[in-house]
């Protein structure tokens, strides 16, 4: 059991030493822009590029894909699905003409009528990749809608999913994420939030907030994540988490050598880098001993953990949570003690741990800890559209317009619940939101569960942050 220093004023309001959400924001577009120069240049002959391309969408193409990629009959349920078709009416953003190169590939290579198709269909040309690019890395957030109403099954966005491991074979990634994809495969971070970092962030917390964060235990029973946006940005974010988990009095611990949620091995559609990511995080729990994995308000993340040992047979000897499905579990045990939220709010599903992971009721079990006036989105759960940054789409420049027309859907949904507030647990959402936000002059609040949930804690003192109702 963990001892943090803990004050029982419910009624002060203790100044952040931390930045705002949307000083958080500011900063992170400045960071963005850099990516692109930091992005390295093609090394390989253009033939070879191809070549390799084609040999990853081969190796990849199991029974699944053949069925899906033969099964397609053009029926066009999927096009209103889809928010980048359905916000720009541009035919190329069609869910199923995503999959036609892939298609291509396969009936020239894989396909037993290949030696028909090899005389019909043209070869695939590097500038064929290319064209793809963008279909794939911004105009499809991989967030799973379209399946939902495709009567052949076809899931689109595991298809586009192998597009992306082909590109980056033909190294076709887009520059913000090929320079991400650099910096965490060579440092093992991602915007410089190294575990000196990681320390420093534990030290302010302690010193300015006396909130403990419990660094390096050699045994605990829940292991955190932490994210690189909390790490080097969003202090306010590790400082709710450290104050949620100590209010539960769980034996917790943060390891400084596994503490990254982000892989952008998976958004890259680096396969071997995304497994090599997750390797050291399973090896510190198991060496922790934690019966929890809580991963941090990071929504590709949940796939990125939660799917990648499972899929390599992996049986492991811990659960893996995200966080608001282990807060909201929590709460549902009565461990939680909150006081009541102000004011109407709704509740954005990440795409990748509700329509993919299925976390849908535990967010909600929070929200009614908290007595929330909680209305609704129009589309929700299952049917919860993607806000359109998702997938690493929030990092390109290039999908700007997509992005922006994306989000009207969500933001005219949001209206339409009369809500004040609407609360994201994904950091990602977070940061689309606020920009939209901030580009519409939306009059809506944006709001972080955890930081909501840090804050409406009773014995615990909150913390003025942006927008909260304390
Ligand atoms: S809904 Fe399915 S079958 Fe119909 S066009 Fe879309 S992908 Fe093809
Ligand atoms: S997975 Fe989502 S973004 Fe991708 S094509 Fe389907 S609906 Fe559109």
């Amino acid at each position: 059991m963990n001892a943090p220093a803990m004050k029982t004023n419910t009624q002060a309001v203790t100044r952040s030493v931390f930045p705002t959400f949307e000083q958080v924001f500011q900063g992170f577009a400045g960071q963005i822009g850099m990516l692109r120069e930091m992005a390295p240049p093609p090394s390989l002959p253009a033939e070879r590029r191809v070549a390799r391309a084609i040999d990853t969408l081969v190796e990849e193409t199991n029974a699944d894909e053949a069925v899906w990629l033969e099964s397609c009959i053009h029926c066009g349920q999927c096009t209103n699905a889809c928010h980048f078709f359905l916000a720009t009416g541009e035919a190329k953003y069609a869910p199923m003409r995503k999959m036609d190169l892939y298609r291509r590939v396969y009936q020239r290579e894989i396909s037993p009528l290949r030696w028909w198709y090899r005389l019909v269909t043209r070869a695939v040309q590097l500038a064929d990749l290319e064209a793809a690019q963008e279909l794939v890395y911004d105009a499809c957030s991989e967030c799973g809608r379209c399946a939902m109403v495709c009567p052949m099954g076809i899931d689109t966005a595991s298809l586009v999913h192998h597009m992306r491991s082909a590109l980056v074979a033909a190294e076709l990634v887009p520059p913000e994420l090929a320079a991400l994809r650099m910096e965490q495969k060579h440092r093992h971070t991602v915007f410089g939030a190294s575990a000196e970092a990681l320390r420093t962030m534990v030290e302010t917390i302690g010193e300015h907030h006396g909130v403990a964060i419990p660094l390096d235990k050699e045994r605990a029973e829940v292991m955190v994540l932490s994210s690189a946006v909390d790490l080097v940005a969003n202090g306010n974010g590790l400082l709710a988490t450290a104050r949620v988990m100590n209010h539960l009095g769980v034996d917790w611990t943060i390891c400084s050598d596994a503490y990254e949620s982000a892989n952008f091995g998976l958004l890259s559609g680096d396969m071997a880098l995304w497994e090599e990511l997750v390797d050291p995080i399973v090896a510190a729990a198991e060496r922790v001993g934690a019966k929890t994995l809580v991963i941090a308000e990071c929504g590709h993340a949940y796939p990125a953990l939660r799917w990648n040992p499972m899929l390599h047979g992996g049986d492991l000897p811990f659960e893996m949570s995200f966080m608001s499905e282990y807060l909201g579990r929590q709460a549902r045990a009565g461990n939680l003690r909150l006081r009541p939220l102000k004011g109407r709010v709704t509740f954005h599903d990440p795409c990748k741990t509700g329509r993919r992971g299925g976390a849908f009721e535990e967010p909600r079990a929070l929200l009614a800890a908290m007595d929330a006036d909680l209305v609704e989105l129009p589309a929700n759960k299952e049917y919860n559209w993607c806000c359109g940054g998702g997938a690493g789409i929030f990092l390109l420049e290039r999908a700007t317009r997509l992005r922006d027309e994306a989000f009207k859907i969500k933001m005219r949904q949001v209206d339409e619940t009369g809500a004040e507030a609407v609360i994201v647990s994904c950091a990602s959402c977070r940061l689309n939101f606020e920009a939209g936000r901030v580009k519409n002059q939306w009059n809506k609040r944006v709001e972080s569960l955890v930081e909501l949930v840090a804050d409406h804690l009773i014995d615990d003192e909150p913390v003025r942050a942006e927008g909260v109702a304390a």
